[in-house]
């Protein structure tokens, strides 16, 4: 379980995040949905444990920044950041040592095949296009197969092969019972399935809902999203968690 408690990160009088509070339960993939700016990465870097910030968030009841809690955590960054001068296999086994995995080369070989990089293998860093660029960020952020995955924006500047591949290894993982938090602005990329969305704005979780609740009320991912940030309709499926944090301001207020 994963637990995001009160968290707050200010660039300078900024809020990119403010008060953010939910928790990731045990199997579950949760697609954290909002606009450009909404304040998806900051959270999912401070999940991570690269920002300071106000506000708890533990892993399994642990402290994320601890070694322990890394141990769990995985992530997949928006943007790559590679070894100019290393090639692939070399990324991928500075990974595999990185992380003290054993047994690893079967399984970066199995990776590199299905994302269309196992002929790249050669290649720098700097000689791969973009899109190869992203396609070796996602086997490095797979490889060490972590419990919990945190995917920022994975889609974007994939080939149709790399997204189909993508959607079906996040279906394996669903299957293998890992847990995800996957964030994304294109509402049309995770017809996957998926248990729960987030949906921010302004730094600030404007609903948190389970599948089946937006279903239940015949409402499609896309109408809740506009719902929610546009306020086209009157929000009636926030969840009890927004609801309860409303309603114990609301109590403080009246104290
Ligand atoms: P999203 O991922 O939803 O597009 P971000 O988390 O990247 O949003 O950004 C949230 C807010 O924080 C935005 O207003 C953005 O301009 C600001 N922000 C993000 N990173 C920085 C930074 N390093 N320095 C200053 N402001 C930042």
């Amino acid at each position: 379980m994963l637990e995001v408690n009160h968290v707050t990160k200010k660039y300078g009088k900024n809020k990119a995040c403010d008060d953010v509070s939910f928790c990731l339960e045990p199997g579950s993939l949760t697609v954290l949905l909002g606009p450009n700016g909404a304040g998806k990465s900051t959270i999912i870097k401070s999940i991570i444990g690269f920002l300071k910030y106000s506000g708890q968030i533990t892993v399994n009841g642990i402290p994320n920044k601890t070694t322990e809690a890394r141990r769990i955590l995985g992530y997949i960054p928006e943007l790559p950041s590679l070894y100019p001068t290393l090639t692939v296999i070399e990324h991928m086994e500075f990974i595999a040592r990185a992380y003290k995995l054993t047994n690893y080369k079967e399984r970066i070989d199995m990776l590199l095949e299905r994302f269309e990089m196992a002929d790249k293998k050669k290649k720098f860093g700097d000689e791969l296009s973009k899109g190869m660029q992203q396609k070796l960020n996602l086997c490095i952020g797979l490889l060490p197969n972590p419990d919990i995955l945190l995917l920022d924006e994975p889609m974007l500047g994939l080939d149709p092969h790399a997204i189909k591949e993508l959607k079906n290894y996040i279906e394996e993982m669903r299957q293998a019972g890992k847990t995800m938090l996957i964030s994304t602005h294109i509402i049309d990329s995770v017809d996957m399935l998926w248990d729960r969305t987030i949906i921010m704005q302004n730094g600030q979780v404007k609903a948190n809902v389970a599948r089946a609740e937006i279903e239940g009320q015949g409402k499609t991912l896309e109408e809740l999203f506009f719902e929610v940030t546009e306020g086209i309709e009157a929000s009636s499926v926030r969840t009890s968690e927004v609801d309860e944090q409303t309603d114990s301001k609301e109590e403080t207020k009246a104290e």
